[in-house]
């Protein structure tokens, strides 16, 4: 069937325009009904421009039918951020002179009962298509990559060694898809717009360092890239 829609929609396109901030910084600005995240994708080149990556995203302003090639009319986009110009970067500016702007429904797919039938099984978004909060489906897609080989590696059997794979996966990205879908990591994005509608002087006296880093942690728990889990945990390189 089709997968299902957040709502969401998500505009993604690159220009070329002149550094934002110190010129190797990404940005997330917005909460949970609007939001604009750019990057930097290369160096700044002699004309004093480089390309940004970009993506906007607005609640209830497009459809979930699924079509990853549909180019659109910046015009109502830069519209929907009109008010998104500051003085460290110019938002409306930045989505008028894309080359081309691509528009994606945020969808993802409900966590399935079972991966492995026999000797096949499934990996990355096949296994666990999820929202791209906390950027994280090719990591995932990694670390289903590396698990699979530890235990196809190390099992008495393939079979065995693809149920050990899904014993180990299927649990963690169930998890996973779950805190994409309450924005991940950007769920502090959300407090603060919550908490403190008309802004704020330092983002700890809306939410407490304390609580930002526990946000954080869990998310990286999650995700499994928490650095103490992981230097904790046995290595899965198998040695000969
Ligand atoms: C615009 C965008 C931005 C993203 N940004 C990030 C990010 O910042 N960080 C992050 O971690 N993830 C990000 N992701 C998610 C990430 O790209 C995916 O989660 C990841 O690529 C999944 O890897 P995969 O190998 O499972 O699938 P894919 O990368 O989709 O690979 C599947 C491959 O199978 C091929 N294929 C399909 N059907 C057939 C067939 N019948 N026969 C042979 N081959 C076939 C396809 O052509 C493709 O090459 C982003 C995704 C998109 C679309």
């Amino acid at each position: 069937g089709a997968p299902p829609w957040s709502g969401l929609t998500l505009w993604r396109g690159v220009a070329t325009a002149e550094p934002f901030l110190d010129g190797s910084t990404m940005v997330m600005v917005g909460d949970g009904e609007q939001k604009f995240v750019a990057y930097p994708l290369g160096p700044v080149g002699p004309d004093g421009r480089m390309p940004i990556n970009f993506i906007a995203e607005r609640r209830g302003a497009g459809s979930g039918e699924v079509d990853w090639n549909h180019p659109i009319d910046p015009q109502p986009i830069v519209d929907l951020f009109r008010e998104w110009a500051f003085d460290w970067i110019d938002i409306p500016a930045l989505i008028a002179s894309a080359d081309e702007i691509l528009e994606y429904p945020m969808v993802d797919r409900d966590a399935l009962p079972q991966w492995t039938f026999g000797r096949t099984t499934l990996v990355g978004d096949a296994a666990h298509a999820m929202y791209p909060n906390g950027s994280n489906g090719g990591s995932q897609a990694t670390l289903d990559a590396r698990t699979l080989a530890f235990h196809l590696a190390t099992a008495a059997s393939p079979e065995a060694g693809l149920r050990a794979y899904e014993a180990d996966r299927r649990p963690a990205t169930a998890a996973l898809l779950e805190q994409t879908r309450q924005a991940g990591p950007e769920k502090v994005m959300v407090l603060a717009a919550e908490r403190a509608p008309e802004g704020f002087a330092h983002i700890h006296d809306v939410i407490g360092p304390d609580e930002l880093e526990e946000v954080a942690t869990a998310y990286k728990r999650a995700a499994g890239f928490h650095p103490a889990s992981l230097n904790g945990r046995a290595s899965l390189s198998v040695v000969r």
